[in-house]
Order: C-alpha cells, then sequence, then structure tokens
C-alpha cells in the first residue's frame, strides 16, 4: 500500500510500505476513512526533531476495524472507531485518574497517513461510535483524534468554567478547537489572539468573543485592557514558542491555570518570576482518550463541527503539498483522502 514516510528535513514521501499486521495479540487493524497532517508533524518536517530513519508519518485516524489480535476483547471488526494519538491500556494507576497519556504501557500511534494502520492495545485505545457515521461527520470524527481532544484538554487543564474569560494564545488548528472546548464549557467571554484573517474568522465561529491582533508585550496589555487590568481567568498557550508561553502567563490572572499543548521548544522559564506569578501550569500530551467518548457524542448529536478546521482536502498522493501549504500556513489543517 502507499504511506507516508519522511526521510529528513521537507523530505516527505507518500511511497511503498508494508502492510500493517497484527503484531500482538492486543492490537487491532484498522481501515482509515480518513487521514490528516499534524502541526507537530511540521517539527520533523522543518528540521527541528532529528530524523535519524525514515519515520512512517500520521497519528489521527478513525475508520473501520478489521482484523483484531486473540486478546481483544471490546473492540470488534466492523466497528467503526476512533482512537488516541497516545497509545494507552486505560487500565493502568494514571490511565484510572484520565491521564491516558502518561499510561504505563503509553506508545505513540505512528504510520497514519496510510489507508490502513495497526493500533496497539486495541481495547485501552479505540472507542466505537454508536454507528457508522455519515460521511459528512467524518472529518469532526478524526479531528477528535488528536486536534480537538488536544484543544479540549487545553481548556479542561485551563479550568474553564461557565462565565469565565479566557484569553487562547495560538490561532493554528488546536488553538480553534480550544475556542470550540472553551464555548462548550460555558466560557463567559474568549478572547482570541490572531493576525490571520481567515483564521480570525473560524475563531469567532467557534465562539470567539475578541480577537486581539498585537503579540508580546502589547498583546499582553490589550487582554488586560479587555478585563479591567486584570487578566484571564484561564489561558490556553497553544503553540510552544518561548514568546507564546510567556505571553500565555502574563495574560492570565493570579491564581489562574495556563493550559499548556504546544510542544515546547525553546522555551525556558525563570523560577523566581514563576513564583511570584502565582499562575498555575498543566499541560503536556493531550489524555485525548479521556475526552472521546464524550466528543464523539457531541459530533454525533451535531453539537459541535470541528470539521471546519480542515481547509484543505488532499488525496494521500499528493501530501507533500498537504505538508507545504500548512508550513507557510496557506491552509490550518489538511485533510488526506487516503
Ligand atoms: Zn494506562
Amino acid at each position: 500500500m502507499l504511506g507516508t514516510v519522511l526521510h529528513g528535513p521537507r523530505d516527505i514521501r507518500c511511497e511503498e510500505v508494508s502492510e500493517p499486521k497484527i503484531l500482538k495479540p492486543t492490537d487491532a487493524v484498522i481501515r482509515l476513512a480518513a487521514s490528516c497532517v499534524c502541526g507537530s508533524d511540521l517539527w520533523p518536517f522543518r528540521g527541528l526533531n532529528d530524523v535519524t530513519a525514515p519515520m512512517a508519518m500520521g497519528h489521527e485516524y478513525c475508520g473501520l476495524v478489521e482484523e483484531v489480535g486473540g486478546a481483544v476483547t471490546t473492540i470488534r471488526p466492523g466497528q467503526f472507531v476512533v482512537g488516541s494519538f497516545c497509545i494507552s491500556d486505560n487500565t493502568c494507576s494514571h490511565c484510572r485518574r484520565g491521564f491516558q497519556s502518561s499510561c504505563v504501557q503509553r506508545e505513540f500511534m505512528s504510520g497514519a497517513q496510510a489507508p490502513r494502520a495497526r493500533v496497539p492495545l486495541a481495547d485501552g485505545t479505540l472507542v466505537a461510535t454508536p454507528g457508522t457515521p455519515s460521511d459528512d461527520l467524518i472529518p469532526s470524527l478524526l479531528a477528535a483524534s488528536d486536534v480537538l481532544g488536544t484543544g479540549w484538554y487545553a481548556a479542561d487543564a485551563a479550568r474553564v468554567e461557565a462565565g469565565a474569560t479566557v484569553a487562547v494564545v495560538g490561532d493554528g488548528a488546536v488553538g480553534l478547537m480550544g475556542v470550540l472546548a472553551a464555548k462548550q464549557m460555558g466560557a463567559g467571554r474568549i478572547i482570541a489572539m490572531s493576525r490571520h484573517k481567515a483564521r480570525q474568522n473560524l475563531a469567532l465561529e467557534f465562539g470567539a468573543t475578541d480577537i486581539v491582533t498585537e503579540r508580546g508585550d502589547a498583546g499582553v496589555e490589550r487582554v488586560k485592557a479587555l478585563t479591567e487590568g486584570v487578566g484571564a481567568d484561564s489561558v490556553l498557550e497553544c503553540v510552544g514558542t518561548k514568546e507564546a508561553m510567556t505571553q500565555a502567563i502574563e495574560c492570565a490572572r493570579p491564581g489562574a491555570m495556563i493550559g499548556y499543548v504546544g510542544v515546547p521548544h525553546g522555551v525556558e522559564l525563570d523560577g523566581q518570576w514563576l513564583f511570584f506569578s502565582q499562575r498555575g501550569l498543566l499541560g503536556g500530551p493531550a489524555p485525548v482518550r479521556r475526552f472521546l467518548p464524550h466528543l464523539i457524542d457531541l459530533v454525533f448529536a451535531r453539537k459541535i463541527n470541528p470539521g471546519k478546521v480542515f481547509d484543505l482536502q488532499l488525496p494521500l498522493a499528493e501530501v507533500a503539498e498537504g505538508y507545504r501549504a500548512m508550513d507557510e500556513r496557506r491552509a490550518i489543517k489538511t485533510l488526506l483522502r487516503v
């Protein structure tokens, strides 16, 4: 079959790869309904993570179960499933506390920018949908696998409450999903920080009430001005740079939580500055598995439409253009037809 392989910086290829197989009795093999490119795929694509060997790309997926291993008990062939980009058993102490992305058996999904994929720990990782979804729900279910689940986690970690004022740093796909999540959690005011017209419009559609175009100190001043000098009750950091993290912490009021889900690159924080800021930080890879049942319900009930975050659709063979379009910010997120 064809699959997506990163060979080195900016060298992404759709090429012949081996078919996925059941390797362990806890595995499943699924036929993907669609796949996509993640913002985090751009780090190795840009050469900012080491790529020492060819990497099978893709960790966002939903589709039909084709085959399961002998030890799989709850997932069956023929079911439509959505899974997290973090593989988890969903039974260990961390999983039971809702931190499946720190599962003692954690692995990271790979090889999902392809027509079929192997999913380890199928019982713990996959969630079956209430039935086979209609085609128009596929982009939203695919979004639940990572980008929506990650934005949701940012809002959950930032402890967004009904009526709260929320600031969202980052207008990429995850930031936009953070806006959607904050809206669903009842935020009274959602300040989206974005300088990009199309992304501002999508943020407003997902529930943003204010747009701040300034960055850095000017952005912080603007958020302060919008909150009578106090700062936001919850801040979602969805970028991962030092500038974004500093901005997120400074936009928050004392006692606020910052949910940070941008993978940090070059972020170092001063201990005393953090101490006297009196803000809380919780982030890391999102425990998407915790949120999947609720997110699937919201999508099936058509209460949310996160699939709108995909503004470019390409066949798998053109995956390289999908990466380039996101790298050059011509596209927010690329859906791949597999
Ligand atoms: Zn676990």
